[in-house]
């Protein structure tokens, strides 16, 4: 089985004029922003508490704990934010404050390893009785992701050090020993966050550990019903009768699951852990379950933003090509989740389809949950609002008609803010000879291959402009491949190297254009990914998107907004012939390409009663559509993916 390695952060320089933008937003406004909400030093913003959680746990403050079971990932995640950001950007006085915190946290730890300040604080001698639902592990997760990252960054090891400990204490709680519990996260994370300590420590207990938490699930009798039988605390949510099993992915033993089910960023992170074991251990067996849950997810399940979870109970996943636009859940996090799933994909099993779809979610349903000034977000990302509709129906609850500056349940704003500093470890991945670049994103990359290190340098005005050109440098002159993801929506690529024009079909293996030959310093490819308006239509199956379109260019799905094409965009119809043009539009939503077109919209101001049976009059109507991520920068409106076909 042929497999890949990423590159890490170090090994790449982003220099991109999109996502320079956006990572300078993560340094500058949201983690000195989240380090305000972490310490409650916002006035206005119901109080996080997570700074002073740890404060108390730590024995420097007195008090209860406050907040979600969960809090402490919120500390994590803003630590791992950090660590990303301080990997490509010095800041001596940011990891100060970082330095201070992880101190706290080393004080915050117990004699024996543990370290939550819930159970710490508001539940002494209560823990891991409650793994259903008290995220423990989830928690523990994020903070070995994030001591893995800032140790990545900073090359100081306390945290890992602190954290191993944790792990190596968890690792004497949890395992198929007699003597050991036989239970596993509510929550999955840590499977995926134990992966990345085994490759940081080479620890083989580490990877041990993270298959015991993958293989254990789902397991019959289901370990989360017999915790529910043995604790006295029957709060737990739902429990036993009306609590799905498939929303913690406990259904079936894992090598059992053909569907995605249950809470979506649960299942990603799950199956991202999967894919992990299966790129570390050689094991085909869950390299197969992976591809079949891929490939349910995003044929069958997925909108066409890279978003998924289609129901707001349980966050979930329902049925095949049940996706609705103005209900769904399409949480930011559950997109990332799929980002992470994707990029682990690409290197267990080298396939552009998985690429494109990590290009998709980037730059669609995972942007479109932040706001252009990176100070506000959305949770929820749905791809049809009617505000009104939205403030008036129970069932939209959950759609939230404008960002918000922060959540009680604070998930996906420090999600985002650890996933784009983190940009740089899925431009590339490489084995010994090959090189393979997934995405278009401007910058330099070093990267060390069997007998020699490879420079390459990629200028690009992606996802606007169509030209992709690459500078190579290999230390020395050598037969290696460079593969080039073309992406399933460019119909006529082109590619050059020096100059010279490429037989770009007789190159192509699954979605990649393999050019092997002998690189010397300083060749030059020029990748030309020609970007057409595309109408894209949704599978019969799905219901809702009969007879509609959704329109794209290049990566950026679009959408129209109430405040270019005025309310009910539902009377908006785009005729089959109508003509589209793209054009970039410096001044609009911080420069973006715009898409115009003539459509037909219904106008009868003589219409008043609810029901008739005389056509509609349509008269013809310019439209405006723009990139979905940059919906709701200017108001509140109506917004809509999914327009008539007429
Ligand atoms: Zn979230």
């Amino acid at each position: 089985m042929k497999t890949l390695r990423s590159v890490s952060m170090n090994q790449v320089k982003i220099e991109d004029a999109f996502w320079n933008d956006r990572i300078r937003l993560v340094r500058e406004v949201i983690i000195p922003y989240q380090k305000q909400v972490l310490n409650d030093e916002l006035p206005g913003v119901e109080p996080s508490h997570a700074m002073e959680n740890f404060r108390i746990a730590a024995g420097e403050s007195k008090g209860q704990f406050h907040g979600m079971v969960f809090q402490d990932s919120d500390v994590a995640k803003w630590l791992e934010a950090v660590a990303y950001s301080l990997a490509t950007h010095e800041d001596p006085q940011l990891e100060k404050v970082a330095d201070d915190i992880i101190d706290l946290l080393s004080k915050a730890q117990q004699p024996d390893g543990y370290l939550n300040t819930y159970f710490t604080v508001a539940k002494p001698g209560q823990r891991w009785t409650k793994l259903a639902e008290d995220h423990e592990l989830y928690c523990a997760g994020h903070l070995i992701e994030a001591a893995v990252a800032y140790y990545d960054a900073t090359g100081k090891k306390k945290f890992l050090d602190v954290i191993c400990r944790y792990a190596d204490y968890i690792d004497s709680v949890f395992g198929t020993e007699p003597e050991k519990k036989k239970g596993y996260p509510g929550h999955e994370e840590i499977e995926l966050a134990l992966v990345k300590l085994y490759r940081v420590t080479g620890e083989e207990r580490y990877l041990k550990l993270a298959k015991y938490f993958v293989d254990e699930r789902g397991k019959q009798p289901n370990y989360f019903d017999l915790e529910y039988e043995k604790t006295s605390d029957k709060s737990i949510f739902r429990y036993p009768d009306d609590w799905d099993r498939s929303y913690t992915q406990s259904h079936l033993p894992v090598r059992e699951q053909t569907t995605a089910e249950g809470h979506s960023v649960r299942a990603m992170y799950l199956y991202t852990a999967m894919a992990d074991l299966s790129l570390e251990t050689g094991d085909g067996e869950l390299a197969e379950v992976c591809k079949a849950l891929w490939d349910n997810v995003t044929q069958k399940r997925m909108y066409v933003t890279g978003g998924i979870g289609s129901q707001a109970y349980d966050e979930a996943f329902t049925i095949d090509y049940d996706l609705p636009n103005d209900t769904g859940y399409t949480e930011t996090c559950a997109s990332i989740g799929l980002a992470f799933f994707a990029q682990r994909m690409l290197n267990l099993d080298p396939d552009g389809k998985y690429g494109d779809v990590l290009e998709t979610a980037l730059y669609n349903g995972i942007l479109s949950g932040m706001a252009l000034d990176g100070k506000s977000f959305f949770y929820v990302n749905p791809l049809e609002v009617w505000p009104d509709a939205c403030y008036a129906r129970h069932d939209k609850e959950h759609v939230e008609v404008i960002r918000q500056r922060w959540f009680r349940c604070a998930c996906c704003p420090p999600n985002l803010a650890r996933l784009i500093p983190s940009l740089g470890q899925y431009i590339y991945s490489y084995t010994d000879k090959e090189l393979f670049v997934h995405l278009y994103v401007g910058g330099t990359a070093d990267i060390g291959l069997e007998n020699q290190r490879i420079s390459i340098v990629q200028r690009t005005d992606y996802p606007w402009g169509e030209h992709v050109g690459f500078t190579v440098c290999p230390e020395r002159d050598e037969e290696l491949t460079i593969a080039f993801r073309i992406p399933r929506w460019c119909k006529s690529p082109t590619l050059r190297v020096n100059g010279e024009n490429l037989e770009l079909e007789s190159m192509m293996d699954r979605g990649y254009a393999r050019v092997t030959r002998t690189w010397s310093k300083g060749d030059h490819v020029e990748l030309q990914l020609p970007m057409m308006v595309r109408r894209i239509y949704a599978h019969p199956n799905v219901r809702v998107n009969a007879g509609k379109i959704a329109l794209a260019r290049g990566p950026m799905v679009y959408c129209l907004e109430e405040v270019d094409n005025g309310e009910v965009l539902a009377q908006i119809a785009l005729p089959k012939d109508a003509t589209l043009s793209a054009a970039f539009d410096a001044e609009l939503l911080g420069g973006v390409v715009e898409v115009r077109g003539e459509g037909l919209r219904s106008e009868n101001p003589e219409w008043s009663e609810l029901y008739r049976e005389i056509r509609p009059k349509q008269k013809p109507v310019p439209i405006r559509a723009i990139p979905y991520f940059a919906w709701n920068n200017r108001g509140v409106g109506e917004m809509l993916v999914w327009i008539r076909e007429s």
